[in-house]
């Protein structure tokens, strides 16, 4: 499980890839380094703004549904079910916040 213990703005000095959406981040770009710990390993990535505000905002990427590309794969689940036609677009995994929630949907 990945744990989070730092994180700050900074300005990239050169392309990095984003840790959520594993879309490159342009150098000169501001945008969020996290330190964090998995393992009992250091580890440290980038993250954008946006990607950093999704995971923030977003318990379900608390813990360990927080890993490499889990934007990406929300984001491409989001559009999964989108295609299948529910109800309503606000139930979506991608945008639930309460841990009640998500374990009504997992069948
Ligand atoms: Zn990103």
């Amino acid at each position: 499980m990945l744990e989070i213990r730092n994180k700050k703005m900074v300005i990239t000095r050169k392309a990095h890839e984003c840790f959520g959406c594993l879309e490159e981040i342009e150098k000169g770009k501001s945008v969020v380094y996290v330190s964090a710990k998995e393992d009992e390993q250091h580890k440290s990535f980038h993250l954008h703004e946006e990607c950093n505000k999704t995971i923030s905002r977003d318990q379900w990427f608390a813990g360990s549904s927080l890993y490499r590309g889990c934007i990406k794969d929300a984001l491409k689940t989001s559009e999964q079910l989108r295609s299948i036609n529910i109800s309503s677009i606000d139930e979506l995994p991608f945008v639930m916040t309460k841990s009640n929630d998500k374990v009504r949907y997992r069948h």
